[in-house]
């Protein structure tokens, strides 16, 4: 049984006021809510908020990026260390925008991840195919060397910790949602060449979470899928009653 996990990618929303409103009506709605893991990724200036916001919860909170390097002159960059020391226990790597916007490579997210797993922070790391490559019958060939990169080298018996976000790029922000059986095929895709590269314990206690469009409309039918372990939620995690009605359908 794997637990599921609801991840809000808050992407660059939010003042720190507006954090602090998001939490006074969203821990209400999720307090009974045991079934899933929520973990809620803001801005990193509003990190020190949040964490103080749910510290009487159950909810944890993921940076949305870090740093490879331990420390070092990375102007505006944030690393491992200062995650953790803040209490932080996610973090979200390779997500498509920081690929789209900010030269992130397969390379630069498999040592995020050796790096983030050193510290002991919970990877999820984004992987997902962009439209001309569906189309171009891709997908198979993207996701899996993006994992294969990702993952590659690393101890299969550090691995553990690991989500997976398979995030069609297609489907980010765009209002357009894979249809379950599209995601459901990914994931089985994905948990099979992690079962290849890190063994099969490994891969069956994977998380696979899926992202693109995750709606309260949609959430029940995604996450009904017994492949897929939950949803990186970007749009729909803003708004506290939307984000709720999300967890509640995992
Ligand atoms: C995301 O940012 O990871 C995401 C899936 O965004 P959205 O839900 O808005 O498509």
């Amino acid at each position: 049984m794997r637990t599921p996990v609801i991840a809000a990618n808050w992407k660059m929303y939010k003042t720190p006021t507006e954090a602090k409103s998001f939490l006074t009506a969203f821990l209400p709605l999720v307090r009974e809510q045991t079934m899933s893991e929520i973990v809620l990724c803001p801005p990193a200036i509003d990190l020190t908020f949040v964490l103080a916001g749910v510290e009487a919860s159950s909810v944890r909170v993921g940076a949305q990026n870090m740093h490879f390097a331990e420390e070092g002159a990375y102007t505006g960059e944030i690393s491992a260390a200062m995650l953790t020391a803040l209490g932080v226990t996610h973090v979200i790597l390779g997500h498509s925008e920081r690929r789209q916007y900010f030269a992130e490579t397969d390379e630069t997210v498999h040592q995020k991840l050796i790096t983030a797993l050193k510290h002991r922070l919970t990877p999820i790391v984004c992987i997902g195919e962009r439209l001309e490559e569906r189309e171009g019958g891709k997908t198979e060939e993207v996701l899996t060397r993006q994992i294969r990169v990702a993952i590659g080298g690393i101890d299969p018996a550090q691995l553990a910790p690991m989500i997976v976000a398979y995030e069609p790029v297609w489907a980010i922000g765009t209002g357009k949602t894979a249809t379950p059986e599209m995601a459901a095929d990914a994931h089985r895709l994905i948990r099979g060449e992690v079962a290849r590269l890190a063994g099969k314990s490994v891969a069956e206690r994977l998380r696979i979470l899926y992202g693109g469009s995750v709606k309260p409309e949609n959430a029940a039918t995604l996450l009904g899928q017994p492949e897929i372990d939950g949803a990186l939620v970007g749009g729909a995690s803003l708004d506290p009653q939307s984000f709720a009605k999300i967890v509640g359908a995992a």
